[in-house]
C-alpha cells in the first residue's frame, strides 16, 4: 500500500525545535514517497508560524494551519486530523521526542494492513519521576476506571484514512483522543519507540494544570464509574445505617435499655445514607445526560462494498 502520508504536528512556542525537527522530517519522508506535513501552530507567542511558512515557501508540501489562540495540543491535533488529506496520518509532537526513526516501522505496519498503528515508549530515564509516577498511576487508574486494557502512547501514532474519517465523526468537547482512538476498533497495533530528551525551547508546554485536565477529560469522558461508585457507597452506608437502627430497637426489646446517642447515631447514618443514595441516583441520570449530548456515532463502518471510496 502506497499514497499520501500526512504528519500533523500541534506546536505551541516550538520556533527553535521546527526549524531543526522539520529538515529532518522532510529528508525522511521523501524516502517514502509523497507526504504533506502539517504544522498546527496552537496560539504561539513566538516565532512558531513564521518559521514553518519559510518552510512553506520553499517546499510548498510543509503546511501551516494557525489556530486564533491556545486551544491545547488535543484540539490542535483535532484540526490536524480534519485537514489532513493523506492516505494515512501520522500525529507526533514538535520536540523531537518523538523519534523519527520510528515511522518507517509505523509506515510498514500500515502497508501490512493495520488501521491504527500506536507507538508507545519505553520505559525511558529521560522522564522526569514525577511524569513517569503520574503518567503510570492515570494510565492505571484509567485502566481501571474504563475497563479499556490496550496500551495508550503519547499522541504519536498513525492512522488510515479509514480510521481518521472514523475519528473526524466524533464532535465531542472537551476531546481525549487517546480514548477515543483505542475505543475506534479497526485493526490496531503497536511499535515501540526509545524516546528523545526534549532538547529545544525549555520545558514540556505541558504545565501541570494542563496535565490535570487532560487526566480528567479523560476519566470524566470514558467512565461512569465514579457515579456508580456514589451510589455504591450511598447504599452501603444507609443500609449500614438500617442495620444499626435495627440493634438499638432489638437492644431495647430484649434489655429494655436504650441510648440516645446510638440512636442518634444509626439515624444519621441512616439518613446520610439516603442523602448520598439520591445524589447517586441523580448522578446516575446525569451520566446518561452527559454520554448522550457527546452524540459519539453509534457505530463505525470499517469496509462497506456499497460505497466506492
Ligand atoms: N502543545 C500544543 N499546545 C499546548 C501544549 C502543547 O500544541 O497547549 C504541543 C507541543 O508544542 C508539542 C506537543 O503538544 O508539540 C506535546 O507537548 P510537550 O512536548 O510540551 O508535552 P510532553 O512531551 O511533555 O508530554
Ligand atoms: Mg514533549
Amino acid at each position: 500500500m502506497s499514497g499520501l502520508v500526512s504528519v500533523i504536528i500541534p506546536a505551541y512556542n516550538e520556533q527553535e525545535s521546527l526549524a531543526v525537527f522539520l529538515p529532518k522530517l522532510v529528508a525522511e519522508l521523501k524516502k517514502t514517497g509523497s507526504y504533506e506535513i502539517i504544522v498546527i501552530n496552537d496560539g504561539s507567542s513566538d516565532q512558531t508560524a513564521e518559521t514553518v511558512l519559510k518552510f512553506h515557501k520553499e517546499n510548498p508540501s510543509v503546511n501551516l494551519v494557525s489556530l486564533s489562540r491556545n486551544f491545547g495540543a488535543q484540539a490542535a491535533l483535532c484540526a490536524g486530523y480534519r485537514e489532513a488529506r493523506g492516505d494515512c496520518v501520522i500525529s507526533m509532537d514538535a520536540d523531537m521526542q518523538h523519534p523519527i526513526s520510528a515511522l518507517s516501522k509505523m509506515l510498514d505496519q500500515w502497508r501490512q494492513g493495520y488501521d491504527i498503528v500506536c507507538a508507545i515508549r519505553r520505559r525511558s530515564n529521560h522522564l522526569g519521576l514525577f511524569k513517569r509516577i503520574s503518567a503510570g498511576l492515570f494510565y492505571c487508574l484509567f485502566k481501571s476506571l474504563t475497563g479499556l486494557k490496550s496500551d495508550m502512547g503519547a499522541d504519536f501514532r498513525l492512522m488510515s484514512r479509514s480510521a481518521v474519517n472514523a475519528l473526524n465523526q466524533f464532535s465531542e468537547t472537551p476531546v481525549f483522543l487517546r480514548g477515543l482512538v483505542s475505543r475506534l476498533g479497526f485493526r490496531q497495533c503497536t511499535v515501540y519507540y526509545d524516546e528523545n530528551k526534549r532538547q529545544y525551547g525549555g520545558p514540556s508546554r505541558y504545565t501541570l494544570k494542563k496535565m490535570l485536565n487532560l487526566a480528567l477529560t479523560g476519566i470524566l469522558g470514558f467512565s461512569l464509574k465514579p457515579l456508580h461508585l456514589i451510589f455504591l457507597f450511598g447504599l452501603l452506608m444507609m443500609g449500614t445505617g438500617i442495620i444499626a437502627l435495627c440493634a438499638v430497637i432489638a437492644m431495647f426489646f430484649i434489655y429494655h435499655e436504650i441510648t440516645m446517642a446510638n440512636v442518634l447515631l444509626s439515624t444519621l447514618i441512616t439518613f446520610s445514607g439516603i442523602q448520598v443514595l439520591i445524589l447517586g441516583i441523580i448522578g446516575e441520570y446525569v451520566g446518561n445526560i452527559v454520554m448522550t449530548v457527546k452524540k459519539r456515532p453509534l457505530y463505525l463502518i470499517e469496509k462497506n462494498t456499497l460505497r466506492k471510496d
